[in-house]
């Protein structure tokens, strides 16, 4: 189901008015952590005034040492929910199990399986059964191949709403984070019909490397972006605040996105 052999057409995801996987670029951003009400209120609205269509926040976050902010679950969905609401965004969150799908389906318009579930089959089983949107990012070690073959599970449960999300790969270098493998986007293209998104933010960890990363992704082709914007990245509650582009960097990213793409 996921391949372009038997679906020539492009998939094309419709959610209030904006499509993913069109002519048009889809971008996503904010913060890697929904933290506080007034955080997720005040990027809401920069990510907005940027012209990009969807706000990103985990509330429920994988996090590699079980030491660590875990998120602010169930409470943090109500919050992205409420910011969403009131500045006109969709949202995107992580949803890390089969049981808090349903209420992450409840508050969220796109639901975001993280690169270390990518073979949580029963998560993956689960997302079939319902129509929200995913979002499935690239296994950090996962062939093509494999990508696939998750996209497949949730598709073979019946949800067709799916969009693939290249999001580094690990490899031998220590400088960057992950390796963002743009060569992925053009080939899963080729491979598929689903809209595949490009998240410079995990892929390099660099928020020097943000900018280029991003423009590089549309030019490769890629159908949107996800990408992480905090107000204050030096104080954000996960380590993610050096990949976090500051509110000018994205207002100004989303300026030059236009030039190379027309927006959703
Ligand atoms: C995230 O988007 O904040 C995240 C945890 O992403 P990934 O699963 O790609 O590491
Ligand atoms: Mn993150």
């Amino acid at each position: 189901l996921a391949s372009r052999d038997f679906h020539p057409d492009n998939t094309v995801i419709k959610i209030k008015g904006v499509e993913i996987g069109g002519d048009e670029l889809v971008v996503m951003g904010g913060p890697c952590a929904v933290e506080t009400p007034e955080q997720i209120d005040e990027i809401a609205r920069l990510v907005k005034a940027s012209g990009a269509q969807v706000l990103r926040g985990g509330a429920f976050k994988p996090r590699t040492g079980p030491y660590s902010f875990q998120g602010t679950g169930v409470e943090g969905l109500v919050m992205m929910a409420e910011a969403g609401k009131k500045h006109g965004l969709l949202t995107i969150t992580e949803v890390m199990t089969p049981e808090y799908v349903d209420v992450c389906a409840e508050y969220a318009d796109i639901l975001q399986v993280g690169t270390r579930n990518m073979q949580n089959f029963d998560l993956l089983r689960k997302l079939g059964t319902i129509q929200t949107p995913v979002l499935l990012k690239r296994g950090f070690s996962a062939t093509y191949d494999e990508f696939l073959n998750a996209a497949e599970y949730i598709l073979a449960g019946g949800n067709p709403n799916v969009m693939l999300c290249e999001r580094g790969i690990r490899t031998f270098e220590q400088y960057t984070r992950n390796t963002l493998d743009l060569a992925a986007i053009p080939a899963l293209q080729t491979l598929s019909h689903l809209p595949v998104i490009s998240d410079p933010s995990h892929g390099t960890g660099r928020r020097e490397l943000v900018e280029p990363m991003s423009k590089a992704s549309v030019a490769a082709g890629a159908n949107g972006l996800i990408v992480e914007m905090h107000t204050d990245p030096d104080n954000s509650m996960t380590g993610d605040g050096v990949q976090s582009l500051f509110p000018d960097q994205f207002a100004r990213l989303m300026v030059d996105l236009e030039k190379l793409a027309p927006l959703c």
